[in-house]
């Protein structure tokens, strides 16, 4: 992201104007706890006022429902009293009766006493009292009888005899004559208001002001109230606080001192009654409610208080998570950037509505590369999610994301890959994306240029790779088609040499054998030996060419050193029988008597590096030994001869090379030997080397691995001959005329019957119809092959089907040799042979021979004495 950071974060900047500073909080928390605990005080200050105000009207209101209900009581018991009185002023009647018929009431707690002018008792409301008590000094009594009060008159509260308190209210009676009759007066009880006022004021909300009412006379004296009225009544005399208070108004307020403690009053006289209404609260009382007050006043402050500590503390911490977990999602955001920069490709995040959220640097500057903003942020204008992928050209699918549009202009996608995106300026991106699980889309974008070029030039290399190899191909078939030609070659060739070579092989030892003059012998004697040349010469050229061909294969069997030794020796003796050379072997006491190796092969190697040091060697000795060197056999063949010089070194095993040394003619020879030896040593998993000391000597030395053999797996290595063959009827087939009669002679000379024919068909049907021993089949023939003979012959169900049969072939390849055998015969021998090959070959065929045949190995028929013997294949092998 790095300088694209501000486009990749719009929506931190956006928050910082709404943040509130941490002081903007704490400012407002002491301003809110300034003004909360001001208007507490405030409204402490006026709570006591109010608590006094409030309690003034409530004593207004019942000083003033007291005086009513005073003045409404005393009017009744006034009313008994006037209709008492009026019925009394003209008759003694008895009150009694006069309530007992309800002509007057009275109220419960009410007593009514009628006083006669003596100012003795004359009746109660209970009846007549004939010892009626003398109440002349009772201040009612007197106030009407002396001081002739008419009204009402309303005494203070005194003791009865019974000691309990009433006070009286009383009206004259006076007669119809004007005369008074007496004082009609009503005792009434002052509790009869207290319980009254008591009930009332015990209401739940004033019980603690301590109310209560009291009712005074304007003497000052109180005449009833409620329990507050023992406390007066015991200390009877006139309350001059309540007189000097109510003197002036009708109702007002006023404190006054009680027993009790001080109280908050206020009074309220009764209209027509001279009595005063007081209803008070204990001062103190008022104090504890307005304190309570206060106190709540305080709690509620401190509440409030707490409130905006508590909400402020929140507020804070919230702020604070918040900035934390700003600052987090930041230092995560910085990290994402960073770690998003870093990465070479692409990378982007849009939000649910196609607002790019997130980008790296890659892909500002694949998408954006005038760097302008809005250029970006209308890059999600082309993602959108699941529009149907459109025909234009350029439109394409990325991951799950489809895009309507090439993302800009230049940029278009690829035909064939649709989430690859040609930016127009060489490059190219493999765009994928996927949705996050809160509704993101999450675009990257590989740089794959690199790998498009690579991809192009890599096509083009294919390309060329391709045609080379179409050439190669070509080149292969040409050179398969040439080995098969060069091969075909080689077997024709050996084939045509070796036929008329047979023959003249063949004639020249029948020649050098019969009983001539010396000189032609001798000339028949040359003619054989240029022929063996030739052969030799034949031979190598067929070997080296299979070998470069690869195929040569080993049959390895169990051989006994000592007797191919003892062969090659003898060989290495006809070589040099001419000159003072001595030749001899040496086997080391390690050694074991029997090894496993291909005898034919070994004995190639061997034999190539003996007749060298034999030809190479003028006097002195050849030598040939066998030492054990750990999992390998060392052969050495070393000579006395003229040496090899230094600077030929190891061009001496390549083809052709005949290492010119001084001091000696240019030997006969191809310049093969060396190269097939080193061949077929490499062949059997060995190697070869020399040392040479120019006019010293030379030494060869060959190691191959050593397997040791069991003794009854001996090969027959090359055994001398047999003792001659027991005439036999033979047939032979050739289509050669020359070959043909050399065969003849060579079988007729040794006594047997022989019947000759010119192809396989007339040989196969003289078969068919006698009886032979035994017979030998030309292979290439006229009409019928002696292959397609054997086969006929082999799977008739003739008594001859069985016969022993020899093939010749001149075809001497290994699988060709392999073919022939398969056909049925017992042995294949090949052109041109020696006369006492044959005979062997006979004896093994027909199990002449004084040592059984081994039936895993296979024969070796020596054509001359130079060279290994060529392979021959029995059945049995
Ligand atoms: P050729 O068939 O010509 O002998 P070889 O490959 O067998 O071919 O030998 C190649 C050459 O190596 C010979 O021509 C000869 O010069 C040299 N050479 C091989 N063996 C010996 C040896 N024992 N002493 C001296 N020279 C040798």
């Amino acid at each position: 992201m790095g300088d694209m950071k501000g486009l990749a974060s719009p929506r931190r900047k956006q928050r910082d104007p709404g943040r509130i500073p941490f002081y903007t909080i704490i400012f407002a928390c002491v301003i809110s706890l300034l003004v909360s605990w001001f208007v507490v005080f405030e409204m402490n200050a006026r709570t006591e006022s109010e608590v006094r105000e409030a309690a003034y009207r409530e004593l207004q209101q019942t000083s003033a429902l007291f005086a009513d209900q005073i003045s409404n009581s005393i009017n009744s018991i006034d009313a008994t009293l006037r209709m008492g009185s009026y019925l009394l002023s003209e008759r003694s009647s008895h009150l009694d009766k006069l309530i007992e018929k309800k002509i007057i009431s009275l109220e419960p707690l009410v007593m009514l006493t009628f006083v006669g002018p003596d100012g003795r008792v004359i009746e109660t409301n209970e009846g007549p009292d004939p010892n009626g008590a003398d109440l002349s000094g009772l201040e009612e009594v007197r106030a009407h009888l002396d001081n002739n009060v008419d009204g009402l008159f309303i005494g203070q509260p005194m003791l009865s005899p019974t000691q309990s308190w009433v006070f009286h209210m009383s009206r004259k009676v006076t007669g119809a004559d004007g005369a008074t009759r007496g004082v009609l007066i009503a005792s009434i009880n002052p509790y009869y208001f207290a319980c009254f006022w008591d009930e009332l004021l015990k209401g739940d909300r004033i019980a603690a002001l301590d109310p209560a009412v009291s009712l005074f006379g304007f003497d000052g004296v109180i005449r009833t109230g409620s329990h507050h009225l023992e406390q007066y009544l015991t200390s009877l005399h006139p309350q001059q606080a309540i007189m000097d208070a109510t003197s002036s108004g009708l109702t007002g307020r006023f404190q006054h001192q009680h027993a009790g403690g001080l109280r908050e009053s206020h009074f309220t006289k009764t209209m027509d009654k001279p009595l005063i209404a007081v209803a008070s609260y204990s001062s103190r009382a008022i104090g504890v409610r307005v304190a309570q007050q206060q106190r709540e006043a305080y709690l509620i402050g401190v509440l409030i208080s707490s409130i905006i500590l508590a909400t402020s503390c929140i507020l804070l911490f919230a702020m604070n998570t918040s900035r934390i977990n700003e600052k987090r999602a930041s230092a995560a955001e910085v990290r994402l950037a960073s770690a998003l920069d870093v990465i070479k490709d692409s990378f982007a995040i849009y939000d649910s509505e196609g607002r790019l959220c997130a980008f790296n640097r890659a892909f500002a500057a694949s998408f954006n590369q005038r760097g302008d903003a809005s250029d970006l942020t209308t890059i999600n204008t082309y993602l959108a999610t699941g529009s149907p992928a459109s025909d234009e050209p350029g439109s394409g699918v990325v991951g799950r994301v489809r895009t309507r549009r090439p993302v800009s202009g230049n940029h278009t996608y690829s035909p064939d890959r649709q989430n690859e995106l040609n930016l127009g300026d060489g490059r190219w991106l493999r765009v994928e994306s996927s949705q996050t699980p809160i509704g993101e889309t999450v675009v990257y974008g590989a740089d794959i240029s690199e790998s498009r070029r690579r991809e192009a030039a890599l096509l083009l290399h294919t390309r060329q790779i391709e045609a080379q190899a179409q050439k190669m191909k070509e080149l292969a078939e040409l050179a398969d088609r040439a080995a098969k030609v060069k091969s075909s070659f080689l077997a024709a060739m050996s084939h045509e040499l070796r036929t008329p070579l047979n023959a003249i092989n063949g004639f020249a030892q029948v020649l050098g054998k019969s009983a001539m003059a010396e000189e032609p012998r001798h000339i028949a004697t040359l003619i054989n030996q240029s022929c063996r040349h030739l052969l030799d010469i034949v031979d190598d050229i067929l070997d080296f060419t299979r070998l470069e061909a690869d195929r040569v294969t080993l049959h390895p069997s169990r051989i006994v050193l000592r007797k191919l030794f003892e062969e090659l020796i003898e060989t290495a003796s006809i070589l040099t029988k001419d000159k003072p050379v001595k030749a001899r072997f040496d086997i080391a006491p390690d050694v074991p008597t029997h090894i496993v190796a291909d005898l034919r092969r070994l004995k190639q190697v061997l034999l190539n590096l003996v007749s060298n040091a034999a030809k190479f060697t003028q006097s002195g000795e050849v030598r040939l030994i066998a030492v054990a060197a750990g999992e390998m056999i060392r052969f050495e063949v070393s000579d006395t001869g003229e040496g090899i010089d230094p600077s030929v070194g190891t061009s001496i095993f390549e083809p052709f090379e005949q290492g010119a040394s001084s001091g000696r003619l240019r030997t006969s020879g191809t310049g093969l030997g060396l190269a097939i030896t080193r061949r077929l040593v490499n062949l059997m998993g060995g190697r070869i080397g020399y040392e040479s000391h120019l006019g010293r000597g030379t030494t060869f030395h060959v190691e191959i691995p050593l397997i040791a053999g069991r003794a009854q797996d001996e090969a027959p290595g090359a055994s001398g001959a047999d003792a001659p063959l027991p005439p036999l009827r033979i047939l032979i087939a050739e289509d050669a005329p020359s070959s043909r009669l050399l065969l003849r002679m060579v079988l007729a000379k040794q006594g047997h019957k022989v019947d000759d024919f010119e192809n396989g068909k007339t040989a196969l049907d003289a078969l068919l119809k006698n009886e032979y021993d035994l017979a030998i089949l030309d292979v290439q023939m006229p009409v019928m092959d002696g292959t397609e003979a054997a086969e006929t012959l082999r799977a008739s169900r003739h008594p001859s089907a069985d016969l022993p049969l020899i093939a010749l072939t001149a075809q001497v390849l290994d699988d060709e040799v392999e073919r022939i055998r398969a056909t049925g015969f017992d042995l294949v021998l090949g052109k041109p042979f020696m006369e006492e090959d044959l005979v062997k070959g006979i004896r093994k065929v027909l199990k002449l021979s004084t040592k059984p045949a081994q039936p895993q190995l296979r024969a070796a028929v020596s054509l001359h004495g130079q060279r290994a013997p060529e392979l021959v294949h029995d059945k049995n092998a």
